[in-house]
């Protein structure tokens, strides 16, 4: 896994995700090296980067033009530009009209942003999902978590809500210090059919 630290950073740019957090969703999202991945709010392209090191190819998606500037500089710096397509875009929009998506439809979709508009892209993700494809939702916030589970046991999915609490061990001159970080939750819902 790449050390947060070994990421290029704005200030004006969340993420990147933290790395336990990214390890887990490379598990859980199961992604192969023939996965069709799309990051819906790459950010500062934490989660663009580790999926595209395994990953056949990653769209990234952002409304925000300096989070496509940090996420491009960052797939640059571990070389995976050549699996990685970035679009500046709201992500209703880019899913709405970009033809890849529709033609080869998605393997697994990451939602680590969303705004307002959680339950009409859920929605339309799934309508874009391939058979068994995985959606990921990161949430920090309370509504977001029940807004994705609501909406998954809605539509009958196999949901998987797993919340994780990281402390990080700082070495000081009298121990050990446990340095905590935000809980995150990580809803994963697959397609049966
Ligand atoms: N996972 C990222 C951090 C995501 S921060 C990382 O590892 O670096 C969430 C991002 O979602 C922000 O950059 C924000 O601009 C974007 N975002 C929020 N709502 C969006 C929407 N509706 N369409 C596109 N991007 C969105």
């Amino acid at each position: 896994m790449i050390k947060d630290s070994e990421f290029i950073k704005s200030n004006d740019v969340p993420g990147p995700t933290k790395e336990e957090i990214r390890c887990l969703i490379r598990c859980k999202s199961e992604v192969s090296h023939d996965s069709f991945v799309v990051d819906i709010g790459c950010g500062t392209g934490g989660i663009t980067t580790e999926m595209a090191k395994i990953a056949k190819k990653v769209i990234a998606i952002d409304k925000n033009s300096k989070a496509i500037e940090i996420t491009s500089q960052n797939i640059n710096k571990f070389n995976l530009s050549e699996k990685v397509e970035l679009i500046k875009d709201d992500a209703l929009s880019a899913l709405n009209s970009n033809q890849e998506i529709k033609d080869k439809r998605i393997d697994i979709a990451i939602i680590g942003g969303s705004n307002n508009d959680l339950d009409i892209l859920i929605e339309t993700i799934i309508s874009l999902l391939k058979s068994n494809g995985k959606i990921v939702v990161t949430a920090i916030l309370n509504e977001t978590k029940v807004e994705a589970i609501k909406k998954f046991k809605e539509l009958g999915f196999d949901v998987e809500i797993v919340e994780v609490n990281v402390s990080k061990g700082k070495i000081i001159d009298r121990g050990t210090m446990m340095m905590a970080q935000n809980p995150i939750a990580i809803i994963t819902a697959t397609k049966n059919s």
